[in-house]
């Protein structure tokens, strides 16, 4: 092991790290609710206790109060993505303004725009139902932190001037100020672009509201199986009971990363495994030593990028940048866990805060990011239309999964809407190609985004993947 001041200070402040995710280890996490007592019938079953299933649960009983709605989740609500990542709540519909410009040149403003009206229901929900989700309206900093980040961040906040975004340059010295870190270079604050909240709170929160709303939730209770059934569906459910069966008349599927019962899911979306730190709090002079008195969520320029935030009692969440897909796409909890992706995102935070020697972490996990080769979900039906699917955020779920259920619920009507005309909403990703190919060529793809985080050029492999609009990315 190297032995770097950075690198001991990482392996001193992981020594008493608890293997759990921040979010969820309180006290006040919700009781268990029961399983699926026995065979039953709905009008719209949802399947997964994440932001997709939970909003798509919630916009349905706003549209029709009268509809029969009933959600299931395999474990727990929010035991997925939805409540173990940073809770950046972006704005953004399209994996940043960027990437959506460049792939949807035509529908961008309509996206942006969608995107926008997407965070202020969030905000309006969190707001009107009391939602205990921490939600701080922060805004987020773009930083580069290496030269040939320089010009990328730049270009971008050009970009986001032109199209009318509420951003803020800073050179040097500038960044520094608003968070002093040795490694910033220059950066900009995009005010609108996100907020950052509480992920499990809120998961919690909208669980919470369903039930009011009449939602019918069980937890423990699994989807195994579904079959066209007259002009439904019929769905086998497993729970510690045993096999039942829910006859519904429409279903909409939100299992992000998961293994997916309609199998040709699987060529699209990719289980990539993303690490991520939590600090204990911060004392008042360690947060005057760092600034970031606008407390916005943070990230930076590279292409394996870092993302960071303090949390409502100070402490520094810290995550990304070496993300990992498993040989035949597993999802598993023994991959959440990884020492060596830990150890190098605990050296980097002692590389951006050197200042903050002497702080330790107190939780560190994992999650699968739902990475599909665009960035963006994936919307379609099954079924003869009776089963919707929004699958594949590629971490950029948290805002986005409540636009990504209004799609899932769109395409259930039959009915064009604004939502499902979108190039982005009726055109499928590149599939990636099946295993055994699959493992070598992500492994192949992400040795160049790191060789071209390091170097600054694209190489010939990258190049080619641009032309085709596709990628990797966590
Ligand atoms: C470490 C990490 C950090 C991230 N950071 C951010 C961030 O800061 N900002 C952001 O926007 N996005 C982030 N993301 C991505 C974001 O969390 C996801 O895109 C989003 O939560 C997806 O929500 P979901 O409901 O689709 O999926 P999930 O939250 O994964 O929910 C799917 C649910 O379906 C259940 N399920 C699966 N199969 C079945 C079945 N057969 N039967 C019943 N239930 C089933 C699962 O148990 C799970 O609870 C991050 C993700 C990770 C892993």
């Amino acid at each position: 092991m190297s032995s770097t001041p950075t690198a001991r200070w990482a392996a001193t402040a992981l020594a008493a790290a608890r293997p759990a995710v921040f979010w969820t280890d309180t006290p006040d996490r919700p009781p268990a609710r029961e399983a699926l007592p026995g065979d039953s019938s709905c009008d719209l079953l949802v399947v997964g206790g994440g932001f997709t299933g939970l909003w798509a649960a919630i916009q349905a009983k706003q549209r029709d109060p009268g509809k029969h709605v009933l959600l299931i989740e395999a474990r727990q609500v929010a035991i997925g993505a939805s409540g173990r990542n940073g809770g950046f709540v972006a704005a953004s519909l399209t994996h940043g303004l960027d990437h959506g410009a460049a792939s949807w040149p035509g529908e961008i403003d309509r996206l942006l725009a969608l995107g926008q009206d997407n965070l202020a229901a969030i905000e309006a929900t969190v707001r009107e139902h009391a939602i205990d989700a921490r939600w701080e309206a922060t805004g987020q900093l773009l930083v580069s932190v290496s030269p040939h980040q320089d010009q990328h961040v730049r270009a971008s906040f050009d970009l986001h001037r032109r199209f009318g975004a509420d951003v803020q340059w800073y050179d040097e010295p500038g960044i520094r100020g608003r968070v002093a870190s040795p490694t910033y270079r220059c950066g900009f604050l995009d005010r609108a672009g996100a907020a950052v909240a509480d992920p499990a709170r809120l998961a919690w929160g909208l669980a919470a509201l369903a039930d009011r709303l009449g939602v019918r939730l069980h937890e423990h209770t699994e989807l195994v199986s579904l079959s066209a059934e007259g002009t439904g569906v019929d769905a086998v459910l497993r729970t510690g009971r045993g096999l039942q069966t829910v006859r519904a008349r429409d279903v909409v599927l939100g299992t992000n990363a998961y293994p997916p019962v309609l199998r040709r899911l699987r060529h699209f979306v990719l289980p990539v495994y993303d690490h991520v730190l939590m600090t204990e709090p911060l004392s008042a002079e360690q947060l005057a030593q760092i600034g970031w008195a606008g407390r916005e969520g943070i990230g930076d320029g590279g292409h394996q990028f870092h993302y960071y935030r303090l949390t409502s009692d100070n402490r520094i969440l810290w995550g990304g940048y070496d993300a990992n897909y498993h040989r035949g796409g597993a999802v598993k909890v023994a991959l959440e866990q990884r020492d060596s992706s830990h150890l190098l995102l605990a050296r980097h935070f002692f590389q951006a805060f050197p200042q903050l020697e002497g702080l330790t972490f107190s939780h560190r996990w994992g999650g699968a990011i739902d990475t599909t080769s665009r960035f963006t979900p994936m919307f379609g039906t099954a079924l003869g239309g009776r089963v919707a699917y929004a699958v594949g955020y590629t971490g950029l779920g948290v805002g986005s999964s409540r636009w990504g259920a209004a799609v899932a619920l769109d395409l259930l009507t039959g009915e064009p809407t604004e939502n499902t005309e979108l190039t982005m909403v009726r055109r499928r990703p590149v599939p990636f190609p099946p295993e055994p190919v699959r493992y070598p060529v992500v492994a192949f793809t992400r040795r160049e985004i790191a060789r071209s985080d390091s170097t600054g050029r694209r190489g010939w492999w990258l190049t080619l993947l641009d032309r085709f609009g596709v990628g990797f990315d966590s």
